[in-house]
């Protein structure tokens, strides 16, 4: 054992060791100064050569216990028992050496012996706190050096008053049994701090591996979720994108409706991806903060607008109270997704009354409340209500109510912007959502970025570049509608080759490829010799290595299922172009940044 020994194999008697050899420096010159006075009493009663080598003796075995004593934890060779045995050796040796002092007894005044028997006492009352009340170590020190002591006051009683010199020896022996039974207790003591320590040490082991289990099983969650998406992704990408191309065919009345229908279920499926998406995207870290200033009056007018067909189908009624010059410094895109979660929660869980959205200011910060008089939420409710897939009342979890995700979506939102948000709610009035926004310093109107037009979708050639032939054939469907020409590849290879022959304008790959090839490589490649090639990676994969690995060959990213405005605009923007796109700087924002 040495002090390195972790707590949870070592035993009682290495704690031990380690307790009776901790170097005390202070231990050793109290005794040698209790010697010298010993025999300094000694001086003119008995012959020097008498006291000089009783003296010299005990400072000795004085000097050699405690360098030993202090080495024992390092000579690790040997096994703690012996070691111990050794400590108990090493204080005999010393009990041996300060009892020895009784040899001056006979020559010794009342009053020196009493000194002397005092000196010795005190000595056997240290004792039992160097060798931590270990009974073996502390009989082995205190017997020889009390008991001779305490024979001498009976054979050799004071003249003027041998009672006192009996009760001594009877006072030493019953002092020796009150240090044993104290030094019991102690060593009891350091015996259940022991073991207290190990079971905390061990509890401590144990909670430690159920955070490492908690943690590798949110990481596969996180997994879970990203594959989840990335294979539902990819055939509600192929059929939107068939789903368009259906929709530009001309078509009878019926077969139109049928369409139409069609394309909204798969946005509604989309929708409830992207949430997937998003939450697997904001617990990765791999959402970027971009703070700007945001015109909060226009924002939220454009999500009244989108709420608009809802809010009149529902008979409620929508208020915004937003100064015009009421401009925030923040994310646009993350702050509008906050924003339309909670406006669109109200409007969902309201059944009459009104929506009323107020923004105010106060200390540089804007203050936005988002109001209902929809059914409220319990306050038992409120501290489950942002967690991951809770819904209040949808036992039977039907999808068409949602997916549980809107408010923890916001949390992980307002954390990343630094919002504050708080709820007030009573259950069958209403709720209140409150956001604190940090405030911009501006007044005036921020320039909206318009994109040059260069091209026209008529001149477009587009390679795809896609191993699944099926997903191949629908983008080249919707694509042709657009009136680009398109190129289909199947890998880099077929890609490059197909390239060489036909400059294409920009390139949209997917991310993962047969056999190990990956549309980073494709891209890469073709831009060897096309370089500044524009170029767009649409996966399903949602794993955070992928978001990285695209982040970092800054390539923009898109996400199965792509829709069809996302992937114009993405296009359009790519490829500098803007006939036949109409251009919403917003919209383009939301489709590109976060979704
Ligand atoms: P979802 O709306 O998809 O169920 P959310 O995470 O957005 O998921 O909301 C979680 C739960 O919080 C909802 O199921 C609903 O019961 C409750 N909730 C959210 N907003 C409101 C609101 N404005 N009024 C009443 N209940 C609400």
């Amino acid at each position: 054992m040495d002090s390195s020994t972790p707590l949870s194999t070592k035993t009682l008697d290495e704690e031990l060791l380690q307790l009776v050899s901790q170097p005390v420096t202070r231990v050793p010159l109290p005794i040698a100064a209790s010697m010298v006075v010993i025999a300094l009493f000694a001086v003119g009663s008995v012959e020097p050569w008498i006291w000089i080598s009783w003296l010299a003796l005990a400072i000795s075995l004085l000097l050699i216990r405690w360098q030993i004593l202090s080495k024992l934890p390092d000579l690790g060779h040997l096994s703690t028992r012996y070691r111990l045995n050794m400590a108990n050796l090493l204080g005999a040796l010393n009990g041996f050496s300060h009892g020895a002092s009784v040899i001056f007894f006979p020559e010794f005044s009342d009053l020196e012996r009493a000194l002397q028997t005092m000196i010795l006492c005190t000595l056997c009352a240290g004792a039992m706190a160097t060798t931590a009340g270990y009974r073996p170590m502390f009989l082995a020190y205190a017997l020889p050096a009390l008991l001779p002591i305490s024979v001498m006051w009976a054979l050799i009683p004071s003249e003027e008053s041998p009672w006192i010199s009996y009760s001594a020896t009877a006072l030493i022996l019953a002092y020796v049994y009150v240090l044993l039974t104290l030094a019991g207790d102690t060593y009891k003591m350091i015996e259940n701090s022991f073991e207290l320590r190990l079971r905390q040490f061990k509890l401590n082991h144990k909670l430690k591996g159920a955070l490492e289990e908690a943690e590798a099983a949110n990481r596969s969650k996180t997994r879970f979720l990203a594959s989840a998406s990335h294979d539902l992704r990819q055939p509600i990408h192929t059929l939107s994108l068939f789903g368009a191309a259906l929709d530009m065919q001309p078509l009878d009345e019926r077969s139109r409706e049928i369409s139409q229908h069609m394309n909204t279920a798969l946005q509604a499926l989309a929708s409830e991806l992207d949430s997937l998406l998003d939450i697997s995207k904001l617990d990765a870290n791999v959402v970027e903060v971009t703070p700007v200033p945001v015109n909060l009056k226009l924002l939220l007018r454009r999500l009244g607008n989108e709420i608009e067909p809802l809010i009149s189908d529902k008979q409620l009624s929508f208020s915004l109270d937003c100064n015009n010059e009421i401009w925030i410094e923040t994310d646009e895109v993350l702050i509008e997704r906050v924003l339309r979660n909670l406006i669109n929660n109200a409007v969902h869980y309201t059944t009459s009354g009104e929506i009323k959205v107020s923004v105010s200011f106060a200390d540089g910060l804007a203050h936005l409340e988002v109001q209902d008089t929809g059914c409220g939420i319990s306050s038992e409710e409120q501290a489950h209500i942002f967690e991951e897939f809770y819904q209040v009342s949808n036992p039977e979890r039907d999808r068409a109510k949602g997916l549980g995700l809107g408010l923890a979506i916001v949390q992980r939102l307002v954390k990343l912007l630094d919002i504050k948000l708080q709820l007030t709610s009573e259950l069958g009035l209403g709720s209140c959502f409150m956001l604190d926004i940090p405030k911009a310093n501006i007044t005036t109107p921020a320039k909206t970025q318009i994109i040059n037009k260069a091209h026209s979708w008529r001149k477009l050639i587009v390679l795809v570049i896609d191993d699944v032939a099926a997903v191949g054939l629908g983008m080249k469907a919707l694509l042709e509608s657009l009136g680009c020409q398109v190129l289909v590849a199947d890998s880099t290879e077929t890609a490059v080759e197909a390239a060489k022959k036909t400059s294409p304008n920009i390139v949209l790959a997917d991310f993962r490829l047969r056999d190990n090839d990956t549309g980073i490589r494709s891209i890469n490649a073709l831009r060897a010799f096309l370089p500044g090639l524009p170029a767009l990676l649409i996966s399903g994969d949602t794993a955070p290595s992928r978001l990285q690995e695209a982040q970092a060959a800054e390539i923009e990213l898109l996400h199965k299922p792509v829709m069809v405005d996302a992937l114009k605009q993405a296009i359009a923007y790519a490829c500098d172009l803007n006939e036949d796109v109409d251009f919403d700087p917003h919209t383009e924002l939301e489709t590109r940044a976060l979704l």
